[in-house]
């Protein structure tokens, strides 16, 4: 922005003065008069200080507009006109007294209410005002001034000019604080504190006020493919056809749109604030008129473009009383409408928490995750308890996604399994650890034995042991280095079924273990008919061993149990010596728990595997005490 005087438009100042004559005297001043010399005066100055030559001075002429008033009440009359045309004045100058009416400094004081932001001079011919006592009742200090009577012209129109440039300069902070440049809407942070005041002035009045979030479907992709200027450019548009859009019902009596009730949030997203509203339908309708103008192509260079928004609604009091509650579900509005399909709007309901949102997104950004390539596995190994050797690894899986980083495992499966993604991921998990036990095997590391957890979607599918037996053949991995991890709950689901898909499994000649097992209750006598070679003991169990009684008898009760029947036994989350202790004492066979390594990125766990490679001959405690002190940093750390 240009902060030197504009040549083009008048400055404007505001006067009040009760005495024929110096109203007179104010008209030539402002009236007859330019700063042509003024400034002519000035750039000869500079032309000698500073061995310039004069740019083309003569051109720059700064006229003043006075508006002239002969009292207190017609000064302030004319503040407010101007406040409400939106056209306000930079600068006004009071007389003090104006006899019999009110005097300069309750104009003073009325015209700050209406105007915080004007410059106001007061006049006095007598040193009998302190000028600090106006100062005080008027604030800001800063914004109040003070001229002795009798004046030269000089003086009145150099005083105007510099308290204009203040004014025009702390408006252009504002702006820059307050407004976004791109478009000229009212930033987040202003629209933030409009929607404040909207919602106390509703609640005051027992208003109702709607709140449309709208959001731009793939602006992203635009951006991406036709350049930020590309992009910067619909946005301008964009917020053009939304401020149209909303004025015209506006004008049509459906709402009322004030200064700064659209804004702009950053990005693609906007808001609008429709206050007092008498009925949902014209949120709705608003919604649809918004979408209804952005719909239309624009134009960008070569290039026309259609752009749809989503819009989201929520309406005060009923979806929220504060700004930030009634942006957020009306945020969470518009997250639910996307998903449903590009163009549309939804009004918020309690169904739609964050718990909610979370799950939809998760889903959306898990479809493709697998094609994109965001999953990788982590290996955590199992040691044998009374030789301290490894017996095996359990292959872990993590996925990364670009933009919400890493998601915990047990959130997005739930979902993969809802959804049925299950199936080709878990597929993905055992072909990459069959693959990667091939190569160990190749490379000669003695890992024991892979496991793999499977799904209980993946368990019931018929044909998973084919796929289980293709997977082994495709990777020429013998059976025997695989386990498959097969949840207890899910065994006990439907026990006639597992027994006999356990059985094919076995046929295939992969090893099985029971996971998480002792939360389900099934019966230990059960386990008999089922073809499994190990039981994972739970680790809630084996995290209470030394406070719960309970636990600690659940626990030893599986130890002895898997040893009558003669299968395997690990002991997961064993995270204190204390608990190894126990389970060795117990005779457990392994355990796998944070207290030896957390699951290990497959780089980690080859470094593993070569340690345990070159130290085959040492003795269990040697062993143990190795892998504890040896182990990747970053696998023990908490
Ligand atoms: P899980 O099969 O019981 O796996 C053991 C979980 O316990 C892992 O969590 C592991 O990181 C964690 N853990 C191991 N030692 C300790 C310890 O000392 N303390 C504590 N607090 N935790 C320990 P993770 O990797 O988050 O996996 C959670 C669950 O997600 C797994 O439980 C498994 O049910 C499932 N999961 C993981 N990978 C796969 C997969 O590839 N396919 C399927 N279907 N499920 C998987
Ligand atoms: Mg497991
Ligand atoms: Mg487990």
């Amino acid at each position: 922005m240009n902060l030197k005087p504009n040549t083009e438009t008048p400055l404007r100042v505001l006067v009040a003065d009760d005495e024929a004559a110096i109203r007179e005297a104010y008209r030539q001043v402002f009236g007859e008069a330019d700063l042509r010399a003024d400034l002519d005066a000035i750039q000869d100055l500079r032309a000698r200080l500073f061995n310039k030559t004069k740019a083309g001075g003569g051109a720059q002429r700064r006229t003043f507009e006075a508006m002239i008033c002969s009292s207190a009440v017609e000064v302030v009359a004319a503040v407010g006109e101007a406040v409400a045309a939106g056209n306000p004045y930079p600068v006004v100058f009071l007389d003090m007294r104006m006899p019999p009416g009110e005097d300069g400094a309750w104009a003073a004081s009325r015209i700050r209410e209406l105007d915080p932001d004007v410059e106001i001079v007061i006049c006095t011919a007598y040193s009998d005002v302190d000028p600090a006592n106006i100062g005080g009742h008027v604030p800001p200090q800063d914004k109040i001034s003070f001229l002795q009577k009798p004046f030269h012209p000089h003086e009145v129109r150099q005083m105007a000019v510099a308290l204009y440039s203040k004014w025009r300069a702390e408006r252009h902070i504002a702006r820059l604080a307050y407004f976004d440049s791109l478009t000229g809407l009212p930033n987040r942070e202003h629209s933030m504190s409009r929607l404040d005041n909207v919602l106390q002035r509703g609640a005051a009045d027992g208003k109702t006020t709607a709140l449309l979030y709208i959001d731009l479907d793939n602006f992203k992709r635009i951006n991406d493919t036709l350049g930020h200027s590309a992009g910067d450019e619909l946005l301008k548009q964009c917020s053009a056809r939304l401020r149209e859009a909303l004025e015209g019902l506006a004008s049509g009596g459906a709402h009322r749109l004030g200064a700064g009730d659209l804004g702009r949030l950053g990005g693609d997203e906007f808001i609008a604030i429709l206050p007092e509203i008498t009925m949902r339908d014209t949120a709705s309708a608003a919604a649809d008129a918004v979408i209804i103008a952005l719909q239309q192509p624009v134009r960008l260079g070569h290039h026309e473009i259609v752009v749809t928004p989503s819009v989201g609604i929520a309406i005060s009091p009923d979806d929220g009383t504060d700004a930030a509650t009634l942006l957020h579900n009306s945020d969470l509005a518009m997250y639910f409408s996307k998903r449903r399909g590009h163009g549309a709007w939804a009004f918020y309901d309690a169904s739609m928490s964050d718990g909610a949102l979370r799950r939809l997104t998760l889903e959306g950004k898990l479809r493709g995750a697998l094609e994109r390539q965001e999953f990788s596995l982590h290996y955590q190994p199992q040691f044998e308890l009374a030789s301290g050797a490894l017996s095996g690894l359990e292959a872990l899986l993590r996925w990364t996604h670009p933009e919400l980083g890493a998601v915990p495992v047990l959130e997005f499966i739930e979902i993969a399994e809802d959804t049925g993604l299950i199936v080709p991921i878990g597929e993905w998990v055992l072909r990459s650890a069959c693959a990667q036990a091939r190569q160990w095997r190749d490379q000669g590391l003695p890992f024991g034995h892979i496991s793999v957890n499977v799904s209980g979607t993946q368990f019931l599918q018929r044909d998973f042991p084919d796929l289980v037996a293709r997977v082994l053949k495709e990777t020429s991995l013998e059976p025997k280095w695989i386990e498959l991890e097969i949840t207890e709950t899910v065994v006990m689901r439907d026990e006639a079924w597992a027994e006999k898909a356990l059985a094919s499994l076995r046929a295939v000649g992969v090893s099985l273990a029971i996971d998480d097992f002792g939360i389900g209750y099934s019966s230990l006598g059960r386990l008999r008919h089922l073809a499994v070679d190990r039981l994972k003991v739970d680790r809630s169990f084996v995290s209470n061993l030394e406070s719960e009684v309970r636990d600690r008898s659940i626990a030893s009760a599986i130890i002895k149990m898997s040893r009558t029947l003669g299968i395997g036994v690990v002991a997961e989350g064993v995270e204190t010596f204390n608990q190894m202790l126990y389970l060795q004492e117990q005779e457990c066979e392994s355990a796998q728990g944070y207290l030896f390594s957390r699951p290990l990125p497959t780089a980690d766990a080859e470094v593993l595997l070569r340690r345990v490679a070159a130290n085959v001959d040492l003795s269990r405690t040697e062993k143990l005490r190795r892998l504890a002190v040896e182990t990747p940093a970053e696998a023990t750390k908490g």
